[in-house]
C-alpha cells in the first residue's frame, strides 16, 4: 500500500521567512494538496544560539500571510533531542554507530592532513574499531556513523536526477556531540521518520546532506523519502541573490505592497513552469503542480515580472477588498499610523470611490497608497516641487475664476463637473489641459493623479472648493 503524502516544511529560525522558503514552503505545499496530503512544518530551532523567537514568529506570520496553511501541530526540533539521543544509542547497540574520542586538537591535525593531501574525508576513522577500554576516563565521546567504508551512496532525485557519491569519500558522521546534543544530521532524519514524511522537497544547497542523511536512513532499516533538491534562486544576473535582488523576507514583500496572491504566483513560477502559462489561481497550481518540471537551473529573480504580475492581481480585486489590504498594509509601512488616524467612514469610502481609477495605474499597494495621498492631505495641502512649478500669478488667478465656475455645478459629479470645466476652458480660450493641470496641484499638490475628474468626484464639492480658494490668487 502506498502511503500518503507527507512533505514537511523546516526552516531554521535564524532570521525571517526568506523569499526562497516562501518558494520551498510553497512547493511542499502544492505537492501535499495536489495528492490529498498534508504539509507539516517543523522548526528547526537546535542551534540555540541562532534561533529566535521573533524569527519563529516571522516564519508563521509570513507562511499565514502567503496563505500556506500547515497540517497539524509545528514540530519543534529541539524539544525532541530525547528522541533523537534514544535513536543513537539504538545505533550504537546495533554496533552501526561507535564513541569516538578524538580531541579537539586530534581532529584539527586529522582534518589538515587530509586537505594537504586532497582527500575529502576528514576523520581518519581511528576510533571505529578501537577497544573502548582504551578510551580516556575523562572524556566524553562524540557519537559516530559507522558509514559504509567501500560501494556508492546513491539518491535518486527527483529534480537533480541520479546523484552517486563514493563511500570511500564520506566521513562517519557525528550523530551525537560529547555533551549529548544531537546532530543537525541525526535530528532531521528521526524527525523525518518520525513524522512520516514521504517527500522531501528542499533547496539543493541540501543535496550533500541527503547523501549523509541516506547513511543514517540505511543503518535504521528506514524507508528513505522521495527526494527533490531544488535549485536555489539567483539574481537577474545569475550571481548570487542579493538583498538589492531580491533576497528580503516575505515580510519585506508585504510592506512593499505586493499581495500575496501575486507573489504566489510569482513564487511558483520560479523554477517551475507549465506550459507557457503565467498567471495561476490556486486551484490551478495545485491540479498543475509536479516535481517533474522543476527546471535544474536555478532560477532568476526578476523585480519587473513580479511587479506586472502585481498590478495584474491588483486590477483584479475588487475594490472594497483592495481597501482592507491598504488597511493592512498600514501596519507595516512608516506613513501607517499618520493615515491610519485619517481613517474614518467618509475616508473609507472616498477610497473606495477612487479606487477604480487608483488600481489601473498603481503596481503595488505601496504606489496605490501614494496615490490615493490626496484624499488623507491635510489644508492648506503641502505643493511638491514640480506642483510649485505650475503654481504662478497667472494660474493661481484662473483657479479664482474656475473655482467661481465650479461653485454652481449641482449635483456634484464627475460628469457634471467635467463639462463645467469644459465650458470654462472654452469660454477661457485654453485648451483643457491648461486647466486641468493647475486644478491638480491645487487638488492634490502634484502634478500627477488618477484622473482629474474622478478626483473632483471623490473629494466632493465643499473640500474642492476650499483647497482651490487656498490656492487661488
Ligand atoms: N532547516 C533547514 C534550512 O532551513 C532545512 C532542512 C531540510 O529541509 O531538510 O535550511
Amino acid at each position: 500500500m502506498t502511503r500518503p503524502v507527507v512533505t514537511r516544511f523546516a526552516p531554521s529560525p535564524t532570521g525571517f521567512l526568506h523569499i526562497g522558503g516562501g518558494r520551498t514552503a510553497l512547493f511542499n505545499w502544492l505537492y501535499a494538496r495536489k495528492h490529498g496530503g498534508k504539509m507539516l512544518l517543523r522548526i528547526e530551532d537546535t542551534d540555540r544560539q541562532r534561533s529566535t523567537q521573533p524569527a519563529i514568529d516571522a516564519i508563521l506570520d509570513g507562511l499565514k500571510w502567503l496563505g500556506i496553511e500547515w497540517d497539524g501541530d509545528t514540530v519543534y526540533q529541539f524539544a525532541r533531542a530525547a528522541r533523537h539521543r534514544e535513536v543513537a544509542e539504538q545505533l550504537l547497540a546495533a554496533g552501526k554507530a561507535y564513541r569516538c574520542y578524538a580531541t579537539a586538537e586530534e581532529l584539527t591535525a586529522m582534518r589538515d592532513k587530509a586537505r594537504a593531501e586532497g582527500r575529502s574525508k576528514l576523520y581518519d576513522g581511528s576510533w571505529r574499531d578501537r577497544d573502548p577500554s582504551e578510551a580516556p576516563a575523562d572524556m566524553k565521546p562524540t557519537i559516530r556513523l559507522r558509514a559504509p567504508l567501500t560501494g556508492e551512496t546513491v539518491i535518486e532525485d527527483q529534480v537533480q536526477g541520479r546523484v552517486v557519491w563514493q563511500n570511500e569519500n564520506l566521513d562517519d558522521l557525528v550523530l551525537l556531540r560529547g555533551d549529548g546534543t544531537p546532530t543537525y544530521m541525526l535530528a532531521v532524519v528521526v524527525d523525518d521518520h518520525d513524522m512520516d514524511v514521504t517527500h522531501i522537497i528542499r533547496g539543493d544547497d541540501h543535496l550533500i546532506n541527503a547523501a549523509r542523511q541516506k547513511q543514517i536512513y540505511d543503518a535504521m532499516g528506514w524507508e528513505l523519502p522521495v527526494m527533490a533538491h531544488i535549485p536555489l534562486i539567483h539574481g537577474p544576473d545569475g550571481s548570487k541573490l542579493s538583498k538589492r535582488h531580491g533576497a528580503l523576507g516575505v515580510d519585506a514583500y508585504r510592506a512593499m505592497g505586493y499581495l500575496p496572491a501575486a507573489l504566489r504566483n510569482y513564487l511558483v513560477r520560479l523554477g517551475w513552469s507549465h506550459g507557457d502559462q503565467e498567471i495561476f489561481t490556486t486551484q490551478e497550481m495545485i491540479d498543475a503542480f509536479d516535481l517533474g518540471a522543476i527546471g535544474r537551473s536555478a532560477a532568476r529573480f526578476d523585480f519587473a515580472k513580479l511587479e506586472s504580475l502585481n498590478g495584474h492581481y491588483i486590477r483584479q480585486t475588487d475594490d472594497q477588498s483592495l481597501v482592507t489590504l491598504l488597511e493592512d498594509l498600514l501596519h507595516y509601512v512608516p506613513q501607517g499610523p499618520a493615515i491610519a488616524a485619517r481613517l474614518t467612514d467618509t475616508t473609507r469610502a472616498q477610497l473606495v470611490q477612487a479606487m477604480p481609477g487608483l488600481k489601473e495605474r498603481a503596481k503595488t499597494l505601496l504606489e496605490l497608497l501614494d496615490n490615493a495621498g490626496f484624499i488623507f492631505a491635510d489644508r492648506p495641502l503641502a505643493i511638491d516641487a514640480k506642483g510649485q512649478a505650475v503654481l504662478t500669478p497667472e494660474t493661481r488667478a484662473l483657479i479664482g475664476r474656475l473655482r467661481t465656475a465650479l461653485e454652481d455645478v449641482s449635483p456634484w459629479s464627475a460628469a457634471t463637473a467635467e463639462a463645467a470645466m469644459r465650458t470654462f476652458a472654452e469660454q477661457a480660450g485654453l485648451k483643457l489641459g491648461a486647466v486641468a493641470q493647475p486644478l491638480r496641484v491645487a487638488l492634490t499638490g502634484r502634478t500627477t493623479s488618477p484622473g482629474i475628474f474622478d478626483v473632483l468626484a471623490v473629494l466632493g464639492r465643499e473640500e474642492c472648493l476650499s483647497r482651490l480658494a487656498d490656492q487661488a490668487a
